[in-house]
């Protein structure tokens, strides 16, 4: 019985792995990013069954069989539950601190694992035991760093802390002796495997996770959440060799490299060190706070807008956080329409880390309907914003930030943005002056050519509506 439930479960941990990978590359694109989610559910239920189906095998005919069985139903049904009911209630802007906070579980599950594998009798000796030591003690320490690390994210992401950098003195010189003593443990541990060692590795690991994340500014975030995942995929790889599950081995290495490729690429796009971000914010230092005063901003009302709009030729919207949280989207959508319909030319610029988690843009227009071939990246659209008449920012402000590409001493320096500025005229759709998640000034509102529409973007987008319906000859 044993046997053959371990060989079926082997096969189907292989298509489940299969189907992880195809997961991936669907959704690296637009256009077969359904196809990619699709597989990865039916992988993620095949490896759920298989594994079910592996414990009860283990199971049969001990006494203590039913009773880890039923233990097993109940938490996939808790956790699946629960599951349903977050993904069903959690708002777009809301999902880079859920998936935090999910990373944070994987952390603590790695915890966990580790101390099970540790406290179990497993009757390994000589070389063998020393390595199911090191696995336990490594597993332990990285599910540590992940956990902690999340936690900070989820409350940074959430608002429930600030997002400036925390800024201890030598705190490079801290994470690096954490990682000195880590290894120093390590080959304790497996010399003397003692249970104080054990403790210490964790209360290290939890505090070194606290600190890396609290450590890194807010326009950094981006990457460290993709950092963070990337961590949660190799606890989950620890805590598969500890459970000699290949499965997770498998798909925690393929979370693990693909989250460090995602944080490689987007810190190119940002034009981050990325070493410099994974070891918590090494060497940037604190922001010097710019009291900088700017002059005087100009304001515009939306029936202006609608003038200047219904007078251009050329037209680029810059989307940001702002229109997600105003879920301005579909009036978008409809003053593009609107907008082509009189023959202005509408293009979109999306900046790689506009709103709150990469591509949170392109899937508020695509539920918008608005076409994909006019929805432009960064790069594709910056060298042409000199000849556009109108860029309508909407709810956007350190993506398009000038100080960026303008002042070395600004933290978000060197970071590329929408050069938005170089437009005949620039509208900011916002509330205040207040500034964006980054917690920089932004020069851009007191530019000659540019002017504020203060208010709900959703509100002002629908008042231009109306104004250029009210304008439109009648046929
Ligand atoms: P920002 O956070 O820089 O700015 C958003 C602006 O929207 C704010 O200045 C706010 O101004 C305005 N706003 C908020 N609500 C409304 C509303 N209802 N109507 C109109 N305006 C509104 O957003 P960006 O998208 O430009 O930049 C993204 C920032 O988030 C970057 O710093 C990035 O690093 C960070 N980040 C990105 C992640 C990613 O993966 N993409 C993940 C985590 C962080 P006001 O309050 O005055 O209305």
């Amino acid at each position: 019985m044993n046997a053959v439930a371990g060989q079926v479960a082997g096969a189907a941990y292989i298509v489940a792995a299969l189907l992880f990978i195809l997961s991936l590359a669907g959704l690296s694109k637009h256009e077969t990013s359904r196809r990619g989610v699709v597989f990865g559910i039916v992988g993620m239920a095949i490896a759920l069954v298989a594994t079910v189906v592996l414990v009860a095998a283990g199971a049969w005919g001990r006494q203590s069989g039913a009773l880890g069985l039923t233990l097993l139903v109940v938490a996939v049904l808790v956790g699946a539950a629960i599951g349903l009911w977050r993904a069903r209630i959690v708002q777009m802007t809301g999902m880079p601190e859920l998936i935090a906070l999910l990373h944070s579980f994987v952390g603590l599950a790695a915890v966990l694992v580790g101390w099970n594998g540790a406290l179990y009798d497993t009757g390994l000796t000589g070389v063998l035991a020393d390595i199911h030591h090191a696995e336990v003690f490594i597993g332990v320490f990285i599910g540590g760093v992940t956990f902690t690390g999340s936690i900070v994210a989820f409350l940074k992401l959430s608002a429930r802390i600030s997002s400036k950098p925390l800024m201890l003195p030598g705190k490079n010189a801290l994470n690096i002796s954490a990682l000195a003593l880590f290894l120093v443990l390590t080959v304790w541990y497996v010399i003397t495997p003692e249970l104080w060692l054990l403790i210490a590795v964790t209360l290290l690991a939890l505090a070194l996770g606290w600190h890396l994340v609290a450590s890194i500014g807010g326009g950094d975030m981006p990457v460290v959440v993709s950092m963070l995942n990337s961590y949660s995929g190799w606890a989950a790889a620890a805590a598969g060799f500890l459970l000699d599950n290949d499965l997770l081995i498998v798909t925690g290495a393929l979370v693990g490299s693909s989250g460090a490729y995602l944080s490689y690429i987007m810190c190119k796009a940002m034009n981050r060190s990325f070493l410099s971000v994974i070891a918590g914010g090494f060497g940037i230092e604190a922001p010097k706070s710019s009291d900088e005063q700017y002059g005087e901003h100009r304001e515009i009302d939306a029936e202006a807008a609608a003038d200047l709009l219904a007078g251009a030729s050329r037209v680029v919207i810059t989307p940001g956080y702002g229109m997600a949280v105003a879920q301005a989207q579909h009036g978008v959508a409809d003053l593009v329409q609107k907008l082509r319909e009189r023959g202005v030319d509408v293009r979109f610029g999306i900046h790689p880390v506009a709103g709150r988690l990469p591509g949170h843009m392109n899937v508020l227009l695509a539920e918008a309907k608005v076409p994909y071939d006019i929805v432009l990246e960064m790069d594709e659209i910056n060298d042409d914003l000199s000849s556009v008449d109108v860029v309508l920012v909407i709810g956007a402000n350190d993506t398009v930030n000038p100080a960026a590409a303008e002042d070395p001493g600004s933290p978000i320096a060197g970071m590329p943005v929408l050069r938005v500025w170089e437009a005949g005229n620039v509208i900011v759709f916002k509330r205040s002056m207040a500034s964006g998640y980054a917690g920089v000034q932004n020069p851009l509102f007191y530019r000659d050519n540019a002017q504020m529409l203060f208010g709900d973007a959703k509100e002002k987008v629908d008042e231009i509506l109306f104004q250029l319906s009210r304008s439109e000859v009648p046929r």
